[in-house]
C-alpha cells in the first residue's frame, strides 16, 4: 500500500465543522470521567478521526450483530454518550451500596474464571514475536494517555503474564517506524530483559509510518528455523491505517503460512482488509480494540497457548497411507535437556550464547556448553534446555481445573458444609435461617456476613425464584462446587485456584 497520510484526507472534510458543534462537544465531555484533563482543543483531532472512522467501525462484524444499545455502551471511548460510572451502582433497600458494588466485582471475578476446559492438544513450547507499531499514528490520544503509552503498558503486563503462565514459553520483541522494522529485545526466556526494554519510552518514540511486510519478514527470520514441535506466533498490535512496505506482502503471507506461523493481531484503529487477510490466512485471530479495557481483553485472551490444528500431520498421514488414524492421534515425542545449574560463586567461563566471562550459567547436559539463562535451545547442539520445575508449570495447560458449577439455595441443606472447604471462611446461612438470625442484635457487625452478604443474599432470594443462577454466573448462596470432588469453595478461592493453583484441593 502507498504511504498516506492518514489524517490528511479528512482534515479537509471537517474543517467546515461550525465553531458551536465544537462547543457542544466540549460541554458534553466535561461531566464524564476525564474531565480532571484539559478539554477539546487537543482533543480535535480524535474527534475528526472519530467522525472519518466510524463507518469502518460500523462496518465491523463484531458490532454489526450486537444489538443498538450494547453496541453504544461498548463503542469506542469517542462515541460513548455522556456516561457516569455512577449510574450502574443502585442501592438495596437498606439504602446501602456496598452489596451492589461488590456483586459488580464478584461477577467481573468468575467471568474470567470461566473458560474453556475442553481437552485439546496444546503447543506448550511457544515461540512469541511481539509485533508493536511505532508509528506516529501511535501518539493519538483516543486511548488514553496515548496509544503508544497504553501499548507499552500492556505489552509489559503481558510479556510477566506469558512468562508466568508458559515459563517455557519464549518471546521476542519487534518494532516498526519510518518504514523499517527493528529489534527491540531477542528471542529468549528472561523476563526482565524483555520488561526493561519496553520500559525504555525514549528509545521506542514513535516516529514516521509503519511497515508490516519488514516487520513480519524480521518475525519470520526469528521462527522459521525452529522445529516443527514449537508453536510459532506472532502477536502484532498495530494502530495505524497504512503499512509502508518495500515489496507485495501477499508473498510474505504466503511464507508464513507455509513456515506455519500464526499471526494475531490488535489494531487500535479500525479492521484493515490487509491485517485481517494476514491473520485469518494465517489462522490467527483478528480484532479491533474498542476501548481501553477491551484492547486488554483482546490481548491477554491470547495468553493461553493455542490449540495445535491437526491439518498438517493428517496430510502427512494419508501420505503414508495406511495408519493416517493413528498418526493423526499420536504424539511427538521430542527431546529436552536438563540442565545443570552453576553456582555464582564457581569460577568464570565463556557462555557460548554471549561469548561474556561469567560465573553463573547452566551447562547443557549433551555437549556441555554454557548458556545464561534458560528455557533456551543450546545454541551448539540444538537442544531444548529447560528446567523441570519449569515444565511441570507449564502442565496445567494440559489439563486444566474443570469449572466449578455455581450453588443454588435448593441445594444447600443441613449436610452441606458451612463453611468453604479450601479456606474455611463460613458461607452465608441459608435465607430462611439468616433473618432468624437478624433479628438478634448485631447482624451487621459480623466482619465478613456482614450487611454486604445479607443484603446481596436478600436481593439474590428473590431473583432466584426462577433460576438457581443470575446472568453473571454468581451463585446465591455463594457456593461453587467441584463437579469431581462435590466439595464447596467459595468465590475468592474459585478465582486462586483456577488463575494461579491450577489443581483442585478437594481433587488432589
Ligand atoms: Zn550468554
Ligand atoms: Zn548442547
Ligand atoms: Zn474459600
Ligand atoms: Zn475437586
Amino acid at each position: 500500500m502507498p504511504p498516506r497520510g492518514a489524517d490528511d484526507d479528512y482534515v479537509g472534510e471537517n474543517e467546515a465543522i461550525p465553531e458551536e458543534e465544537e462547543d457542544f462537544l466540549d460541554d458534553d465531555d466535561s461531566g464524564d470521567e476525564f474531565q480532571n484533563l484539559t478539554p477539546l482543543p487537543r482533543l480535535g483531532r480524535p474527534g475528526l478521526r472519530a467522525k472519518a472512522s466510524a463507518p469502518a467501525a460500523q462496518a465491523k462484524g463484531k458490532d454489526s450483530t450486537k444489538p443498538k444499545g450494547k453496541a453504544k455502551d461498548a463503542g469506542y471511548s469517542w462515541e460513548a454518550t455522556y456516561k457516569r460510572s455512577w449510574d450502574n451502582v443502585h442501592e438495596d433497600e437498606s439504602g446501602s451500596l456496598e452489596g451492589a458494588v461488590r456483586q459488580m466485582i464478584d461477577g467481573n471475578k468468575r467471568k474470567r474464571v470461566m473458560r474453556d476446559v475442553a481437552p485439546v492438544q496444546r503447543g506448550i513450547i511457544r515461540h512469541l514475536v511481539l509485533l508493536i507499531d511505532l508509528s506516529s499514528s501511535m501518539l493519538e490520544k483516543d486511548m488514553r494517555p496515548n496509544r503508544f503509552e497504553l501499548t507499552l503498558q500492556y505489552a509489559k503486563e503481558f510479556v510477566n503474564e506469558y512468562f508466568d503462565q508458559n515459563p517455557i514459553g519464549q518471546l521476542s520483541i519487534v518494532g516498526t517506524r519510518e518504514g523499517i522494522a527493528e529489534r527491540i529485545a531477542q528471542m529468549g526466556g528472561n523476563t526482565i530483559d524483555h520488561v526493561s526494554a519496553l520500559s525504555n519510552k525514549r528509545k521506542l518514540e514513535p516516529r514516521g509510518e509503519p511497515s508490516l511486510q519488514n516487520a513480519l519478514e524480521m518475525a519470520r527470520s526469528s521462527l522459521a528455523h525452529l522445529p516443527a514441535s514449537n508453536s510459532r506466533e506472532i502477536l502484532a498490535i498495530f494502530g495505524s491505517l497504512t503499512t509502508c512496505d518495500p515489496g507485495n506482502i501477499h508473498d510474505t503471507i504466503a511464507t508464513l503460512q507455509k513456515d506455519q506461523i500464526r499471526v494475531s493481531m490488535v489494531s487500535l484503529a479500525a479492521e484493515v482488509k490487509i491485517l485481517k487477510e494476514v491473520c485469518t490466512k494465517t489462522g490467527g485471530s483478528f480484532s479491533v480494540a474498542l476501548n481501553e479495557g477491551h484492547f486488554r481483553d483482546c490481548l491477554f485472551e491470547l495468553l493461553p497457548p493455542p490449540a495445535v490444528e491437526g491439518p498438517k500431520r493428517k496430510a502427512g498421514g494419508q501420505a503414508d497411507g495406511i495408519e493416517a488414524s493413528s498418526v493423526v492421534q499420536g504424539v511427538d515425542l521430542l527431546q529436552m535437556a536438563f540442565p545443570l545449574r552453576l553456582p555464582a560463586h564457581s569460577e568464570p567461563t565463556l557462555c557460548a550464547c554471549h561469548s561474556k566471562l561469567k560465573g553463573s550459567g547452566y551447562l547443557c547436559p549433551r555437549c556441555g556448553s554454557k548458556v545464561c539463562d534458560v528455557p533456551t535451545d543450546c545454541p551448539v547442539c540444538g537442544i531444548t534446555i529447560v528446567m523441570s520445575t519449569h515444565l511441570a508449570r507449564s502442565y496445567h495447560h494440559l489439563f486444566p481445573v474443570s469449572n466449578w458449577v455455581a450453588v443454588g439455595w435448593e441445594k444447600v441443606d443441613e449436610k452441606s458444609c458451612p463453611r468453604c472447604f479450601s479456606c474455611a471462611i463460613p458461607f452465608p446461612e441459608k435465607p430462611g435461617h439468616a433473618n432468624a438470625a437478624m433479628n438478634g442484635a448485631a447482624a451487621g457487625k459480623n466482619k465478613f456476613n456482614g450487611t454486604a452478604t445479607s443484603a446481596a443474599a436478600t436481593s439474590a432470594a428473590k431473583k432466584s425464584t426462577g433460576a438457581a443462577k443470575d446472568d453473571s454466573g454468581l451463585a446465591p448462596s455463594s457456593r461453587y462446587a467441584c463437579l469431581k470432588c462435590g466439595n464447596h469453595f467459595c468465590l475468592e478461592c474459585d478465582a486462586f485456584v483456577h488463575e494461579n493453583l491450577h489443581v483442585c484441593p478437594g481433587c488432589c
